[in-house]
């Protein structure tokens, strides 16, 4: 049975069902708050919460709930029924403004890096208007924000709201520069392809590490990796396309773009392309599309992992976060331009992300850094932790000539542009999109960064990048504003940026060896690890331009400071916790009865009289792997108590630098006693068994 499309959205308190469902001046009350922003009239908000009640209870909602998004990279609520007592024992169905707009979780114990002490344990989530309520299961969902008691950010919507306003007031005033009168909102775009892997539940369930880390921690490599090269947009397996299917259709009723599915470079590795949105629905959507995809996946006997590096030797997951900026009246600013004066005010903002880019690598850097993608980055198949800007070569050169565009006869800005114009609409989407190896690809209308996690929530990466391109835009604007030679401005302005910033453009190969060290010549920043990337939080100009935007204050900086790195401890802490619970409990006894099985067989044959050299040769072997086994858990269990008195960051580079590399020498010989141990025998499922079984 083919999808009904007239259900898309069926789930959603949309535009439409709004227009239907309210009086038209509250609906029109409403829309103003939407697009400008606003706060809602509590007796606005009143009618709206009565009406939403009856539509959410008319698709069988029974509850309510305040979806936020604490900095656990996941999305959190507490379930309230809409019933209220009457007096005569029954009870009635209420749902006021001002729960709608106002909920008061007992906050204190979310992350907060001590932003909140118990005795202020309260937090406040608010209704965010601009990404509409919905249903599922039974429960209706309505995004909000969350913060402390005193006004903090606890969570990752907040800053990402308050950078859209500033980059849309920074970005109008370059289009005003322009002579664009018209636009009245800019607002950053976002297309989030989500990639994931699919393994079978039964499977799954008998793998703690699994369960537990969302990777495995252990696991000999498999005969067949990605060697083949033939599992990207390859055939799709039949239980796979039913899976995709099933979560599209989830998706489509939620009112998720799902548009583009396909296999990934890796075994068992799919992607799930969004048609692009605006930042904050986008970033609301790809929360919710990873929620469904684990629903579903258990729905269908399937679990969906969506860890950055499942499994060592085979590629790791990745969100590419393509972004753009686009103006209400639907120009996109990121999108060469036909005529002269459209494609300076593109090589503007184009500039505006180059030199924000390259000012502020170190916080992009850190918008991407989960515990889960230090074990990504930086393999040969992800984007080296290096930031830096792929343009293609046609853009860089237009950007060069004008920046060289002193020496030419005639340089007006316009002639100069002319051959910009000639070049531009040129760039074919393609020419732009071979590389694949770049963080940071500029692809024709849009930047795809794709160094994001595949686990983590896309706001924080959204939110540096409006912010630190709005504060370039506020320089230029500053500057264009009070020029009496527009024309000669502007050419300065991108031959500054090139000069200055020039140095974040590589087209070539991001994995290579060399460009490791042509980054390092240029003094580009390779931040490897969560616990150096976390640095970023706290160096002044970072701090600067987070709280000239009123994006995040020095307080909530230092306060994420110590989440991050505390969640990475808690992290290693774990995963060492699971490697030795599965070691103790299921690999050493295995791996011990496993030896004296075969020293059984080598008893057996030597009672007969048959002298087995090959015998004798696994058994020694397996039993110096088994004390190796041995002798490293011991050591592990050792290290893994983190000493006293260490600070937040001494205490995750002490994980970093003590704990994970005893963890790496541990699974080597587990690694190792597994190759040599008969596969029934084995205790855990092997990556052959997770990798090619669906
Ligand atoms: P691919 O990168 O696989 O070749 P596309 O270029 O078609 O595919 O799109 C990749 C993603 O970029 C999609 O999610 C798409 O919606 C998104 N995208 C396209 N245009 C924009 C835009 N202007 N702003 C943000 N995202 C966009
Ligand atoms: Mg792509």
């Amino acid at each position: 049975m083919s999808f009904d499309f007239h259900t898309f959205g069926c789930n959603v308190f949309n535009d439409n069902v709004m227009r239907e469902k309210l009086p038209k001046s509250t609906y029109k009350e409403l829309k103003k708050s939407i697009d400008a922003g606003l706060p809602l009239k509590f007796e606005v908000a009143d009618i709206v919460a009565e009406a939403m009640k009856d539509w959410a209870l008319e698709k069988g909602a029974t509850h309510c709930t305040h979806w936020f998004q604490p900095m656990t990279n996941i999305t959190a609520g507490k379930h309230d029924s809409f019933i209220s007592p009457t007096p005569d024992g029954r009870v009635i169905l209420e749902f006021s403004g001002k729960e709608l707009v106002k909920g008061e979780p007992d906050a204190s114990s979310f992350p907060n890096g001590g932003l909140r002490n118990t005795f202020e344990a309260r937090g406040y989530t608010m209704w965010d208007c601009t990404s509409p309520a919905f249903i599922k299961g039974t429960t209706l969902y309505i995004p909000t924000a969350f913060c402390s008691y005193t006004g903090e950010a606890l969570d990752a919507k907040t800053p990402l709201l308050r950078s859209m306003e500033s980059i849309s007031a920074q970005a109008l005033r370059i289009l005003r520069v322009f002579g664009n009168t018209t636009s009245k909102r800019v607002v950053p775009t976002v297309g989030a392809e989500q990639e994931y892997f699919l393994i079978d539940r039964d499977l799954y369930e008998k793998r703690l590490d699994l369960k537990i880390c969302g990777r495995t921690l252990f696991g000999s490599r498999p005969p067949k990796g990605q060697e083949m090269d033939d599992h990207y947009l390859g055939r799709i397996r039949l239980r796979v396309s039913d899976y995709m299917r099933s979560l599209d259709e989830e998706l489509w009723k939620a009112g998720v773009l799902s548009k583009t599915k396909h296999n990934e470079v890796a075994p068992a590795q799919h992607e799930l392309a969004p048609i692009f949105d605006s930042v904050n629905v986008a970033c609301d959507h790809n929360q919710l599309t990873m929620v469904l995809m684990r629903e579903v996946a258990k729905k269908k006997k399937l679990a969906c992992l969506l860890h950055e590096k499942p499994f060592a030797g085979v590629n790791g997951s990745g969100k590419h976060n393509n972004w753009s900026l686009s103006t209400d009246d639907g120009l996109n600013l990121l999108e060469p331009g036909k005529s002269p004066y459209q494609n300076i005010q593109f090589l503007t903002f184009l500039s505006a992300v180059i030199s924000a880019v390259d000012q502020y690598a170190d916080l992009l850097r850190l918008s991407a850094a989960v515990t889960g993608n230090d074990y990504r980055l930086g393999g040969n198949e992800a984007p080296p932790a290096i930031i830096s800007i792929f343009l293609g070569e046609q853009l860089t050169s237009v950007l060069k000539n004008i920046a060289d565009g002193e020496e030419q006869p005639d340089n007006t800005p316009s002639n100069i542009l002319q051959m910009g114009v000639e070049t531009l609409p040129k760039l074919q989407r393609d020419d732009s999109d071979r590389n694949r190896t770049s963080p940071f690809a500029f692809t024709g209308n849009k930047f795809e960064f794709r160094m994001v996690g595949s686990s983590a929530s896309i706001a924080f990466a959204n939110c540096v990048l409006n912010t630190i391109v709005a504060d370039v835009l506020r320089e230029m604007a500053d500057r264009l504003e009070h020029t009496s030679d527009f024309d000669k401005e502007i050419r300065s302005i991108v031959r500054e940026t090139m000069e200055q910033h020039g140095r974040i453009i590589f087209n070539g190969n991001n994995y290579t060896k060399e460009w490791i060290e042509e980054a390092k010549r240029r003094g580009l920043p390779n931040l490897t690890n969560t616990v150096d990337a976390a640095k970023a939080y706290l160096e002044p100009k970072n701090l600067a331009v987070l709280a000239r935007h009123h994006v995040l204050s020095e307080v909530e900086c230092h306060a994420r400071y110590e989440i991050l790195l505390e969640n990475y401890t808690k992290i290693i802490t774990i995963e060492a916790n699971t490697m030795l619970e599965m070691v103790k409990r299921q690999i050493l006894p295995a791996s011990i009865a496993y030896c004296g099985k075969i020293a059984k067989s080598n008893n057996e044959l030597l009672a007969s009289g048959v002298e087995s050299r090959s015998t004798k040769e696994l058994l020694a072997s397996i039993v110096s792997l088994t004390d190796d086994i041995s002798d490293r858990t011991n050591k592990l269990e050792q290290l893994e108590q983190i000493p006293e008195g260490k600070d937040s960051f001494e205490a995750a580079a002490y994980c970093r630098d003590v704990i994970l590399p005893q963890m790496n020498l541990l699974r080597e010989s587990v690694d190792a006693m597994e190759q040599l141990t008969a596969s029934s025998d084995w205790p855990i499922p092997s990556y052959t068994d997770l990798l090619h079984r669906v």
